[in-house]
């Protein structure tokens, strides 16, 4: 008897100290509402969108799975619901995908592009070597996919989803609230530091200015942008990225017409001095030249096809 109490006590104690260490990762997230309903969370690794519907939560992109527990305490307390109905996953990496494993074991639906779905089952390798991903056990994957566009019903109105071809990756997806007009650009936008191609899953930088061309075409005056990481932004400043981007774009085709290799754009850094803020632009530079080299036939981005 005195042996069951003291196991329950230590239960009872690890229980309390597991919803401690809960309520204090928690503090690593942040909120602030963008319109009724429709709150953005910053966390140590970006921005989500918990939209709460009348009939559960709503979440644009999940958290690494090391953030998951944390995440959805937070998003219950926020939102005084543990109800989700829905996640939605913008791209395959760990950022996007890491609350799919719980969600998933709760009925969750998760939402997510045809070819996201099709990384997941696989091991994906960068240039052959590194291991990026093993496969995701089945009854983890996303269960609702789309190949163009998407409309999730919301508050009387839908949430649009809707496909850009081989930007970040070639799954990426965005999530367009055009009656609040606030727009989840996905994995391509960037505030506080700079965006990368991932070309081990056909990233490619000419797609990548595409997709700002793509969600160019959904920002107006009193869009609310949400990028993936980093501070929201109008407008105004995401013209100023989108011409940025699309210029530097330009100079590395220049580079690659004369026959530079990787190394030598890094070197040369075409992007020094643009955004210092954001850091070393090494990793845009040197996966996007690369992402060039699946893509040599593309004439619409190199300005005719290479010799
Ligand atoms: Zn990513």
């Amino acid at each position: 008897m005195r042996r069951t109490r003291s196991l329950l006590s230590l239960c009872a104690c690890l229980l309390v100290a597991g919803m401690w260490q809960g309520a204090v990762a928690a503090e690593q997230f942040t909120a602030r509402k963008l319109a009724d309903n429709i709150q953005l969370i910053t966390g140590p690794s970006g921005n989500t969108l918990a939209a709460v519907d009348t009939d559960g939560v709503i979440l644009i992109d999940g958290v690494p799975a090391k953030l998951a527990d944390a995440y959805l305490v937070f998003v219950s307390n926020l939102t005084g619901t543990d109800k989700i109905k829905a996640v939605v996953n913008s791209h395959w990496h760990d950022e996007s995908v890491g609350l799919n494993a719980k969600l998933a074991a709760k009925g969750v639906t998760i939402i997510a592009h045809a070819n996201t779905r099709q990384w997941l089952t696989t091991t994906i390798r960068k240039r052959g070597e590194e291991v990026l991903h093993k496969p995701t056990p089945k009854a983890q994957l996303p269960n609702k996919i789309f190949y163009d566009k998407f409309s999730l019903p919301f508050r009387g109105g839908n949430i649009e989803l809707g496909y850009m071809l081989h930007a970040h990756t070639d799954g990426d997806i965005y999530a367009y609230f055009r009656d609040q007009n606030v727009l989840f650009t996905g994995p391509t936008v960037r505030t506080d530091s700079w965006s990368a191609v991932d070309e081990s899953t056909n990233g490619y930088i000419g797609g990548f200015v595409d997709a700002y061309d793509q969600l160019a075409l959904l920002v107006n005056d009193k869009t609310t942008v949400v990028p993936i990481s980093g501070p929201v932004i109008g407008k105004a400043e995401f013209d100023e990225q989108h011409t940025l981007y699309t210029k530097l774009m330009k100079e590395m085709v220049a580079l690659l017409r004369k026959s530079r290799s990787a190394e030598e754009v890094v070197a040369a850094n075409p992007a020094i001095g643009l955004k210092p803020q954001w850091g070393d632009p090494s990793v845009f530079l040197d996966e996007g030249f690369r992402s060039f080299y699946g893509n040599l036939r593309d004439a619409r981005h190199l300005g005719g096809a290479m010799p």
